[in-house]
């Protein structure tokens, strides 16, 4: 049997089990746990408090500090009303491609890995070459962000990390980060003939949407020049405002769901300092004047970090000499990369599939990008622990 046939009976295994994020990812963890156990990998299966979903840490080669992560994420997006030509958990062959759920973004990364166990196990005399399998990342990388932090309780310090989201095996270095939240105003209801004795909350929200806007305008003329994001600025977006009852009652609550898309730290930073001023200084003290009860309550749907590029990035470099690319892009996608690169870690992203078919119905891979992908990982096996790992 060929690698490539081997490859593609491990993802149709994949594929089958249906780890969309809002069930349960143990299965597929344990399936992939047992293929690296079997090559000879010390394998960790991090299960979360509710115990029914589970990161899979691995190691192959000696236990040290330095060496290569390989990262991706176990969960999918849901297939429900979508016009899937066949089951989307039943892989399915068609022209080269492979059709299914998952089959780019992204078992296909991760069934390269593991056919190719025993090639990468060759390779770590002197390095390791770990293996991070998360869940969860398609709602806010909840998964990785509880991993990074095992890794820095554990001091266990890997140098780099290649995250195989689909980038069509281009070399890619930087993205933006998302991050999402659901803002609620309580005020006070009342009679619509007296909108002074009660807080409007849709009101309030309203002035807390032009702060937002006024944001988004200061984030566009702070732009740094050279930039390469598209947009290169920072964006901010409005999703979705709710509230009220009635024409003639004055809005109790308001929910607004708005995001923002930074393209660093600093961006964001402005922006959280300046709400929390807002809020703080001048929203609360006026909706609180009226009603010493009314609040405003901001959750975090998640905040996924931005991959920043970096002058000095070893994984990139790396990925340069087993891809032959000399160019790496940024995309405008967010990825698990940057929680990487937020411990220390240099963070590339490169991986088989192209992120249009992601997310989407008939979602595919192609063979040939599976190849091109062991074909990497190849590379890898013959030329790691000759260059400088950590
Ligand atoms: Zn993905």
């Amino acid at each position: 049997m060929s690698d490539l046939d081997r490859c593609q009976s491990i993802l149709a295994d994949l594929i089958a089990f249906p780890s969309v994020s809002s069930e349960s990812n143990l299965s597929v963890i344990h399936y992939i746990a047992d293929r690296l156990e079997r090559a000879g990998a010390r394998v960790e299966v991090l299960t979360d408090v509710s115990g029914t979903k589970a990161n899979l840490f691995a190691t192959l080669g000696p236990e040290r500090a330095g060496g290569l992560v390989l990262s991706g994420h176990t969960d999918v997006v849901p297939v429900a009303d979508q016009p899937w030509r066949s089951d989307p958990f039943k892989m399915v062959e068609r022209d080269g491609r492979l059709y299914g759920r998952g089959t780019c973004d992204m078992k296909g990364f991760i069934a390269t890995c593991l056919t190719k166990l025993d090639t990468l196990k060759a390779a770590t005399c002197d390095h390791p070459i770990h293996f991070a399998f998360t869940h969860d990342e398609e709602v806010g990388c909840l998964g990785a962000r509880d991993l990074v932090d095992v890794l820095k309780a554990r001091d266990i310090r890997p140098a780099m990390a290649l995250i195989g989201e689909p980038t069509q095996m281009r070399v890619i270095e930087g993205h933006k980060g998302c991050c999402e939240y659901t803002v609620t105003f309580t005020g006070a209801e009342g009679h619509g003939s007296a909108p002074e004795k009660g807080v409007n909350a849709i009101e309030y929200a309203v002035r807390y949407i032009n702060r937002l806007l006024v944001l988004r305008q200061a984030l566009i003329d702070r732009c740094p020049p050279g930039s390469r994001f598209d947009p290169p600025h920072t964006t901010i977006n409005i999703g979705g405002l709710k509230g009220g009852h009635a024409h003639n009652v004055i809005a109790g609550k308001a929910t607004l769901e708005w995001e923002m898309r930074p393209t660093s730290l600093a961006d964001y930073d402005l922006v959280q300092r300046d709400l929390a001023q807002y809020v703080g200084d001048v929203l609360l003290p006026d909706m609180q004047a009226i009603a010493p009860q009314a609040e405003i309550t901001t959750e975090v749907i998640g905040e996924v970090a931005g991959l920043t590029p970096m002058d000095e990035n070893a994984a990139r470099d790396l990925l340069y000499r087993l891809t032959g690319a000399n160019t790496a892009d940024v995309v405008p996608f967010g990825t698990e990369a940057g929680l990487f690169q937020e411990i220390g870690m240099s963070a590339v992203i490169c991986g088989p599939g192209s992120i249009d078919q992601a997310h989407k119905p008939d979602e595919y891979v192609e063979r040939d990008q599976l190849c091109q992908a062991m074909a990497v990982l190849d590379r890898l096996g013959e030329t790691y622990g000759r260059h400088d790992r950590d």
